[in-house]
């Protein structure tokens, strides 16, 4: 028998339609490109919203098209990532960072109708643009008079919406149906594409806001310092707008953050460990102007106990690190201090607080190995961290699930090795696929090495990640050459890895050896090679 409950579908429009009946006056604010604060409520927001949705519909696109944006965080931004799923469209943040040969996959794949263009990264996808062939593009952050140097634009975003009805009905009635796409990058190296539903977008978000996750209130003032391709800034713009808190975001415009944070009075930032550590000197520098901010939410990598010392001790503000992946929209677990820990010394909260923490309501996780899908938590046992939840994803974008990605009982291989405690405390120890975290972003040593391989100068290389104090994690390359050349061989092998990958992904050093060494069966020794060669670097 079933219940006796309306079978209401878990879509965007109740989270929308709920912040502007409810929380209309609130406010969302965007540091322009000129340094000036743009702000406005979420009343005119879901207006602009509701013309966008007209506006796309008007232009041909149908339900479960893919719309992809090219952008940095901005309420135009936000405006196209809520208006195209709810007409019931694919929005696609693409990763700005990437290269134009790795996007023009990634939009061939997504097979993307539509792309609305930061003006303010218009050079870089001058780049992009000959590869790739969306029907249609729209730029955002345009002088409506400037002139727009590409073939296919049809129209500058203020135009787009201005003459459209602020009145759109939604009428989603499959939760199932897909909300948005984001694009990770595997362990082969090749991205893939995570579908969110409109269902797991929704569950997330209600996950999210309990007071020992994000914890954000109506009374917040929230700044995500995370792109919308990472996960939709680890859906802190969903959960924010369905409690009614104002929402900050922060352009392209790098240098007036803290300023920003003054001025709008955040009270919650979040952001991978890299930006907070960039941003030290100046948070310590302004702390008096700072004062409203109480919690930051990190994650993307390891934060270190002396981090937690320096926000927590020095600067007031409360640390809370979470763990996720693209594949869990993306939250999967969050440190937050059990009362009994109330009693310990600040030191040992803070080491606690370095631990990935236990999964939140709502996600399952086990410790796995070859011969055992239920390792003890006993906080010692190292074992691959399985998950399963209404937020993960269970297969690939126009891929057929693999073992390696999938269990067969259906669990999703994290490819993170952690203990867990018996509190239930996880703490990620390795990483089983070649994946290294530099400044919270992941480069594929696997995608490195094919590349370089391809060279005629290598006969055999291996990728490995160093620490390093600025970014977590740098790539160097230990390379075998097959012949000795009169040029500089790291300048040409840089060379030739700039074609393909972003400058973040080059290694920071090729290191020229005789021999690789082997395990005994004959595979490439990473531990050993980490050994030989990591120490020589200072972090
Ligand atoms: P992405 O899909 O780009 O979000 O990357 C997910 C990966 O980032 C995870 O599988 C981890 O390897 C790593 N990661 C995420 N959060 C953390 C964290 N808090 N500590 C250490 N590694 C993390």
């Amino acid at each position: 028998m079933y219940g006796t409950m309306m079978n209401a579908p878990l879509t965007l429009a109740l989270i929308i339609e709920h912040v502007n009946r409810i929380h209309g006056d609130k406010q969302i604010y965007t540091l322009l490109p000129n340094g000036n604060v743009h702000s406005y409520t979420y009343s005119d927001f879901y207006k602009r919203v509701n013309q966008l949705a007209n506006s796309i519909t008007a232009l041909g696109i149908h339900i479960r098209d893919r719309v992809a944006t090219y952008a940095s965080n901005s309420y135009q931004h936000l405006e196209i990532c809520c208006a195209i799923p709810y007409t019931g469209s694919i929005v696609h943040p693409l990763n700005v960072q990437l290269t134009p040969v790795q996007l023009e996959k990634i939009v061939s794949e997504a097979d993307d109708k539509l792309i609305f263009v930061d003006g303010q990264l218009l050079e870089s996808f001058m780049e992009l643009q000959p590869k790739i062939d969306c029907q249609h593009v729209v730029l955002i952050n345009m002088d409506a008079d400037e002139d727009i140097p590409i073939s296919r634009v049809i129209s500058e975003y203020e135009r787009f919406i201005s003459k459209a009805n602020d009145h759109y009905i939604s009428d989603i009635k499959d939760e199932n149906l897909s909300f948005g796409l984001c694009y990770t990058s595997g362990t082969s190296g090749e991205p893939k594409g995570v579908l969110y539903s409109h269902r797991s977008m929704f569950l997330h978000t209600l996950a999210v806001n309990q007071a020992e996750i994000f914890g954000i209130s109506e009374s917040d003032v929230v700044m995500p310092l995370v792109p919308m391709f990472h996960a939709f800034a680890w859906g802190l713009p969903y959960a924010s707008m369905f409690v009614g808190a104002d929402i900050v975001l922060s352009g392209s415009n790098r240098e007036g953050i803290v300023d920003l944070i003054a001025e709008a009075g955040v009270t919650v930032a979040a952001g991978i460990p890299t930006v907070w550590k960039k941003l030290l000197p100046e948070l310590h520098k302004r702390k008096k102007d700072i004062v409203t901010l109480q919690r930051l939410i990190v994650g993307g990598e390891a934060i270190q106990a002396s981090f937690v010392e320096t926000f927590e001790n020095e600067l007031g503000i409360e640390v809370r690190h979470a763990w996720g992946m693209t594949e869990m929209s993306p939250t999967g677990t969050f440190c937050t201090l059990r009362s009994e820990h109330e009693n310990l010394s600040d030191f040992e909260k803070w080491k606690i607080k370095t631990m990935q923490g236990r999964p939140i309501p709502g996600v399952q996780i086990r410790l796995a190995c070859d011969t055992d899908t239920d390792l003890p938590w006993d906080g010692n046992t190292i074992g691959e961290i399985q998950v399963k939840s209404p937020w993960t994803t269970s297969s690939y974008y126009k891929t057929v699930p693999t073992p390696e990605a999938f269990t067969p009982d259906g669990w999703f291989r994290t490819g993170d090795l952690a203990t867990i405690n018996t509190e239930g405390y996880m703490q990620i120890v390795d990483r089983a696929k070649s994946i290294i975290r530099s400044g919270g972003e992941s480069i594929s040593t696997v995608a490195l090495e094919n590349v370089l391989l391809n060279h005629h100068l290598v006969n055999n290389v291996v990728v490995i990640g160093i620490p390093s104090n600025e970014w977590g994690e740098r790539p160097i390359a230990v390379v075998v050459l097959s012949q000795q050349i009169d040029e500089d061989c790291s300048e040409v092998l840089k060379r030739h890895l700039a074609t393909e990958f972003p400058q973040f992904w080059i290694p920071d050093d090729f290191i020229i050896v005789d021999e690789i060494p082997k395990t005994g069966v004959g595979k490439t020794d990473k531990n050993a090679v980490f050994q030989m060669y990591a120490r020589k670097h200072k972090p």
